[in-house]
């Protein structure tokens, strides 16, 4: 960086220009280009529909649907040097670090600018707080809509989580109907099941006990708390609470995400 800023203060010199103003004409476009695509932002607890409703709204509005956990099963399917290190790190069993992630993201947002793509929902993304202030200086973020969902609920959700080994495709197979108690209102949440042919396919992760979901939920709340503050700060984020199955929720998401002219709003005014 050093270098090229005394070879820009050489050429400036030696062309009788200002070195700040050949900064400025040498910068590159690709930062342009990438804060012109908005993005939306689903976040949620595991089990709460998010894959499910991003790929939805994403269809319903025209828009791609970039989920973190496909664009690193891809890269890893690439033979360049970014794949063979994500790979390194995701078969040692651990969490890419920022700096890959960010890099996966922007390699992705970069190809969709170019193909024209004018808006992206992002499903999985981004996880940590560092990665959320990065998302907003390259990213035009216009909502984050941050998804909550009963705990009970939640967690018979992740119990009843069943993945076709054939199709590779997820389903849910709970059904609930939970009447009104003094503290919470009535919850009708039909199962989301698959077609015949994945019946003899099915299968369930052998880590999704109560045990473990449970404290995937407690891992989630506390690392999802400081990505929410970011996006507060930011003026965008909106909390979506679901209380019924997708056929009643779809509509409200849609209606939510409409809205967002009010948030705009508020944030200028703020
Ligand atoms: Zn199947």
């Amino acid at each position: 960086m050093l270098q090229r800023a005394k070879v820009i203060a050489q050429v400036a010199q030696h062309a009788g220009i200002k070195p700040d103003i050949l900064q400025e004409a040498l910068k590159p476009t690709v930062t342009a280009i990438q804060r012109s695509v908005p993005s939306w932002v689903f976040l949620g607890p595991p089990g709460v529909g998010k894959g499910t409703y991003a790929s939805r709204v994403a269809d319903a509005l025209g828009i791609a649907h970039i989920s973190a956990g496909d664009l690193v099963r891809t890269v890893m399917k690439e033979q360049t040097e970014l794949g063979r290190k994500v790979a390194t790190v995701v078969n040692e069993g651990n969490l890419l670090p920022d700096s890959y992630v960010l890099q996966l993201l922007q390699k992705r947002l970069q190809e969709g600018a170019r193909r024209g793509e004018e808006g992206v929902l992002l499903d999985g993304f981004p996880r940590t707080r560092a990665q959320a202030e990065s998302l907003l200086t390259f990213s035009d973020v216009q909502l984050a809509l941050n998804l909550s969902l009963r705990e009970d609920v939640l967690i018979a959700k992740c119990l009843a989580r069943r993945n076709c080994k054939e199709c590779g495709k997820n389903f849910n197979v709970a059904d609930i109907d939970l009447p009104a108690s003094p503290t919470a209102p009535a919850i009708k949440m039909p199962p989301l099941m698959p077609p015949s042919g994945c019946m003899a396919y099915l299968e369930r992760r052998s880590d999704d006990n109560f045990t473990t979901v449970k404290r995937r939920l407690e891992v989630y709340h506390s690392e999802a708390k400081p990505v929410e503050e970011v996006f507060r700060q930011a003026g965008v984020l909106k909390d979506f609470h679901i209380t019924g199955g997708i056929s009643e929720t779809f509509p409200r998401l849609l209606a939510a995400l409409q809205a967002r002219g009010s948030i705009t709003e508020e944030k200028q005014a703020a």
